[in-house]
């Protein structure tokens, strides 16, 4: 029998199934124990079990004897066992070391802290081993991944030995052997009933192998090629299914008109340039025209702006809000925290002196009379522009022509609250900000459904930021730093993180910090602020240090967002481990808003691996999109996008940062198809227009913007 022989359909029966809803418990060997296990990686049909990829494969087609295993690299060898035994260290951990033996030489492995091996392995058994190989008295390998050989198997085909042969992500219970068994039964049992949503024509344009190809070689490989080529058939499919649901969405919320367009020409991006006492950047124009051109188009504006801390986003909302108003349109402002509500609040109210516009915020605090008669005005269409919290959401707030929404930092909102918002105009035009910017290639992908600008420059007359990142013992220098600051007139922050566990003990340390520095420079004012405090307090201690009555502020969080106060220069990240790198960027963007150099001190001693990776990374560069691509790097897209945030994470087998080219060929490739066919239709959609409903039905009603 010949190495890699192809795993056939043609040796069964057939089942005439749909493999995607046929619980895997039908398999020969799969019992309800099993299958419960199964269940908890996600596999519940015999469809998810085929699409369980191999996290690598091990081609055990031409194993190393032993004498020839190279020091140093990771290999996979086959021995008999020789003796197995344990011991203990004097800390009582388990050290099972075993020898192993093949006509050249002997090779020793040791695991740590897996007693129960001494049981798995007896002497005469035959056991692959996979691991990095290094040499201490003899060849060793530690911990090395193993996996036992039946008698005779070496020498027939089988399914785990003499191949190339899949390994799976796997828990402890359950062994590759067994699971390979499973999918192997499964392929042969159904394999063929396998559908593919995939149109032909794409199939061809692509070189694409057939489904069932791909499905049988992405497990049994006859070469490395092939697993590689059937794994792009798989991500491709997936890819194109969610391509097709952001193509789906924006057709969709292309589908209702706005009532009444907005003019372009009575609120001219110059008219609005004179507001200020300095002239905007080009990209600020740029995007303004960006959005001009949107609200005069009868399809509502749903747009992302994407830009870096500091790059001036607020003024882009604040055109885009005008021109609505100058057209007879209200506007609604939603932004994640009440000091910020206040801020923008009143930062519009000074450059909006010039103007007539009636602006009014609406947050949750407040006394309840003024709150309805706010709302009396915003109903009967006696205020133009509202800048308000999540309470901008609740039922009892209705406009009388709401033309445009803007959310303000809109990674911090849910989808539904976004929804929510813009369901109080008919068909308003969207726009929404985020600090947070991922690369542009991946938002233009993900966020399909919106259009992407970019403030790609910052303001000029900009100074930099020094950041350090300096242990405890060097806190004595911040303070001389500090005080040398504040002489010369300028302002900082200290701020500590806030996180729910030890809220109170951070709030503690937060507050003795504001004594010890108050007592530190007692020439100057220290204030503190954090997020428990009354929001008519929290407002009048950050005017204060707007003002610039207060020289140092303690704070708790709450500053991370939005907040603009030019004259502040210093600012000290305590705990800095603790803040995940995305915050610790968006606070050193409070600072360096003015010409004057501006320090950012992180006081860190981290313990994991990864925050010192995060602190080196925010240490060394200072553009947000750089810092965003490192995070997306170290964190994965789970993490990066948070769980609620978007559908991209449904992705089960591609790998948004390896394959994004073909992600955006499938984007492309699946509004194409919708353009033609926009209700798939047509006769060769008939199984893609299935598998799409099926997938997307309960969700797509819920995801609006990004
Ligand atoms: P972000 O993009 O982080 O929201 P802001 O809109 O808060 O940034 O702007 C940061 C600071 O830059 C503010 O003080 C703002 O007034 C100022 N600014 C914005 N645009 C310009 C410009 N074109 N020239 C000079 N300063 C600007
Ligand atoms: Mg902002």
């Amino acid at each position: 029998m010949s190495f890699n022989q192809p795993i056939t359909f043609e040796r069964r029966h057939q089942e005439k199934k749909d493999p995607q809803k046929i619980p895997v418990r039908y398999l020969k060997g799969v019992g309800p124990k099993r299958a419960e296990l199964l269940s908890r990686l996600g596999i519940t049909t015999i469809e998810d079990l085929l699409l369980t990829l191999p996290k690598r494969y091990e081609d055990r087609s031409h194993l190393s004897p032993i004498r020839s295993l190279k020091v140093g690299e990771i290999q996979t060898t086959v021995g008999t066992v020789l003796k197995v035994g344990e011991r203990k260290t004097r800390k009582g951990l388990s050290i099972v070391e075993a020898a192993f033996k093949d006509e050249t030489g002997i090779l020793r492995a040791v695991w740590f802290n897996q007693p129960y091996l001494k049981y798995l392995f007896s002497p005469g058994q035959k056991i692959i081993l996979h691991g990095k190989v290094e040499r201490f008295h003899s060849l060793q390998m530690n911990q090395p991944e193993h996996e036992g050989v039946e008698p005779g198997e070496e020498n027939a085909s089988s399914l785990h030995v003499g191949r190339i042969v899949p390994i799976y992500p796997l828990t402890a219970e359950i062994s590759q052997r067994w699971l390979r068994s499973v999918v192997h039964e499964g392929i042969l049992r159904y394999g063929r009933s396998l559908v593919d949503p995939l149109p032909e024509e794409t199939h061809e344009r692509y070189r694409l192998p057939s489904f069932q190809e791909a499905v049988c070689a992405v497990h049994f490989p006859k070469s490395m090629e092939e697993a590689e080529q059937a794994r792009r058939k798989l991500v491709f499919n997936e890819l194109f299914l969610f391509g097709l649901s952001i193509a789906y969405r924006r057709t969709k919320s292309r589908a209702n008109p706005k009532q009444q367009v907005a003019q372009g020409d009575l609120y001219p991006v110059e008219a609005f340039e004179r507001l200020f006492p300095f002239s905007l950047t080009s990209a600020q124009r740029r995007v303004m025209g960006e959005i001009c051109r949107d609200m005069e188009n009868r399809i509502p504006m749903n747009r992302l702006l994407q830009g870096d801390v500091g790059s001036g986003k607020t003024l882009v909302i604040l055109y885009a809000m005008l021109l609505a108003i100058k057209n007879g349109f209200q506007a609604a402002l939603m932004v994640p925290t009440e000091i910020l509500a206040e801020q923008h609040a009143s930062t519009f109210k000074e450059f909006l002196a010039p103007l007539d516009i009636r602006l009014a915020s609406l947050t949750g605090g407040g006394r309840a009379i003024e709150r309805r008669r706010i709302l009396r005005q915003i109903e009967r269409g006696q205020i133009d522009l509202v800048i308000g919290t999540h309470a901008l959401v609740e039922e009892g707030v209705r406009f009388k022509q709401l033309g445009i929404v803007a959310i303000d930092e809109q990674h911090k909102f849910g989808v539904v609250q976004r929804a929510l918002l813009r369901k109080k105009g008919e068909n308003p035009d969207v726009l929404v900000m985020t600090a947070t910017p991922i690369p542009r290639t991946l938002a233009l992908t993900l966020y399909g459904d919106l259009d992407i600008s970019v403030l790609d420059e910052m303001p000029p007359g900009r100074s930099t930021i020094q950041t350090r990142w300096m242990e405890e013992e060097k806190r004595e220098e911040i303070y001389a730093f500090l005080r040398r600051e504040l002489t010369a007139g300028r302002q900082g922050y200290v701020v500590y993180p806030l996180i729910e566990e030890s809220e109170r003990l951070d709030l503690l340390a937060a507050t003795q910090m504001a004594e010890t520095l108050q007592k530190v420079l007692p020439e100057f004012r220290v204030g503190l602020l954090h997020g428990r405090m009354k929001s008519d307090t929290k407002e009048r201690l950050m005017r204060e240090f707007r003002k610039g009555n207060l020289s140092l502020l303690v704070s708790t969080i709450v500053v991370e967002v939005g907040i603009d106060v030019p004259n502040a220069t210093v600012m000290v990240i305590e705990h800095g481990e603790r803040f995940g790198l995305s915050q610790l960027h968006q606070l050193r963007g409070r600072i360096a808003r003015s010409r004057y150099p501006a320090s950012c001190f992180v006081l860190s001693t981290p313990k994991t691996e990864e925050a010192r990776k995060r602190l080196t990374i925010f240490s060394r560069y200072l553009d947000g999109f750089r810092i965003a691509e490192e995070d997306l790097l170290l964190r994965g897209p789970g993490d990066f996008f948070g769980k609620r945030q978007h559908g991209a994470l449904e992705l089960k087998i591609a790998d948004l940062i390896r394959d994004v080219a073909l992600l955006e060929e499938t984007k492309r490739e699946a509004s194409h198809l919708l353009e033609e066919d926009p209700r798939l239709t047509h006769p060769s959609h008939a199984a893609l227009r299935k598998k799409f409903i099926e997938k997307f039905r309960s969700k797509s009603e819920l995801v609006v913007t990004g």
